[in-house]
């Protein structure tokens, strides 16, 4: 729970202790009781908004020009819903990978399904994390300084604009929030197994483990990937829900969607899965949909290319295949068509992410494969 949440509990408890004594001075004085609320919920501000108890609220949160040198400023849209009861800030955030869309169309469709004057605690909908990279149509990375934002956290205040719009989201979104959801998909050249979660299930320490388990496993998502590993300081976290969890604030991430394509089958799982975590979190009424026998993956093997050239995956392989450690995934050719390496599985699995279209570059992580435990090492 962060700082604020905690002044805000305190207040809470403060607050039903003197609504307690006032009915029972009036009540003695045989005044007529009037009805005191003791569980007043205060203004939730963000930035420049400001979300008064029971209302939701769109509105972008700005992302400061840095230096004279590299003054690009940007901006992050969000819609905060902030509920008349108290309860746990949940935020949510699409769009870290900007050709990442199935995620950016769930955050379009998700707030007209809360209702604010239902809501215990604050919903916070990051609609498109990294707007250069949206509007400019790029993978992996930002379009002006070509970094990853998912590797640039926690951000410099004054740095490049991806650094800028790191910083911006640590410090006004996630040190404002107690879960954290990190919504992805395949960006826009892969192709994802449908729909999985994942957590980290070394770092942040032994609640907040417990707490992204918890939330990772709410999202109701038959397959689980338990990141492995820890980070020595915030600086270390370079990823955005690693940087969550190192700060002390449970966290998991989403992948649903593939190919730059917003079909229902990807955008759906997603709003289905925020809404049985709201509920887990008894934010909203009724129970959350637990998956009934969840796989859980913690170890992954990888192929990245070796070669600049043109990929070819094989036609009778597909995301989501079970996959025997040598079994054929595709070919790197050079640019007029001879084959420079034929890819296989390095390892039996799951075929989590395979890339799905030409162009393949040196070091070009191509094929992740989720190696399955068995229940017992659960
Ligand atoms: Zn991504």
């Amino acid at each position: 729970m962060c700082k604020s949440n905690l002044r805000q509990s305190a207040n809470l408890i403060y607050g039903s202790y003197i609504a307690f004594f006032a009915c029972v001075v009036l009540i003695s004085s045989g005044a007529i009781a009037q009805s005191i609320p003791d569980n007043e919920v205060s203004a939730f501000e963000l930035a420049q908004l400001t979300v008064q108890p029971g209302e939701q609220v769109s509105g972008e949160i700005p992302v400061s020009s840095g230096t004279a040198s590299n003054p690009e400023a940007s901006f992050i849209p969000v819609t905060i819903t902030h509920g008349p009861k108290p309860g746990p800030v949940l935020a949510l955030i699409a769009g870290i990978h900007g050709s990442e869309y199935a995620p950016i169309m769930a955050m379009q469709g998700l707030p007209e399904l809360i209702d604010p004057a239902s809501l215990s605690g604050t919903l916070i909908v990051v609609h498109v994390a990294n707007m250069p990279a949206f509007q400019g149509r790029t993978i992996y990375f930002g379009p002006g300084d070509l970094k990853n934002l998912n590797r640039s956290f926690p951000g410099v205040a004054d740095g490049t604009i991806t650094e800028r719009i790191a910083y911006t989201l640590t410090h006004q979104v996630m040190m404002r929030s107690d879960y954290l959801i990190d919504i992805h998909a395949g960006d826009g050249n892969e192709k994802l197994r449908p729909s999985y979660s994942a957590y980290y299930a070394e770092a942040g320490g032994e609640t907040v483990v417990q707490e992204s388990r918890r939330i990772a496993v709410a999202f109701g998502l038959d397959t689980i990937v338990q990141f492995a590993g820890s980070y020595d300081s915030a600086e270390d976290a370079i990823y955005t829900s690693a940087q969550a969890v190192t700060l002390g604030i449970p966290a998991m991430d989403v992948e649903s969607g593939e190919l730059a394509r917003t079909d229902g089958a990807y955008v759906d799982p997603i709003i289905a899965g925020v809404l049985s975590v709201l509920r887990e979190l008894n934010m909203i009424a009724g129970e959350p949909d637990l998956p009934p026998n969840p796989l859980f993956i913690s170890d992954r093997a990888r192929v990245y290319s070796e070669h600049n050239g043109i990929w070819r995956a094989d036609p009778l392989v597909q995301s989501g295949d079970y996959v025997s450690a040598g079994t054929r995934l595709g070919v790197i050719t050079d640019y007029f068509g001879n084959e420079l390496e034929t890819i296989t599985a390095p390892a039996s699995g799951i075929l989590l992410i395979l890339f799905g279209t030409p162009p393949v570059n040196e070091g070009d992580n191509i094929v992740v494969i989720g190696r399955v435990l068995s229940s017992r090492d659960n």
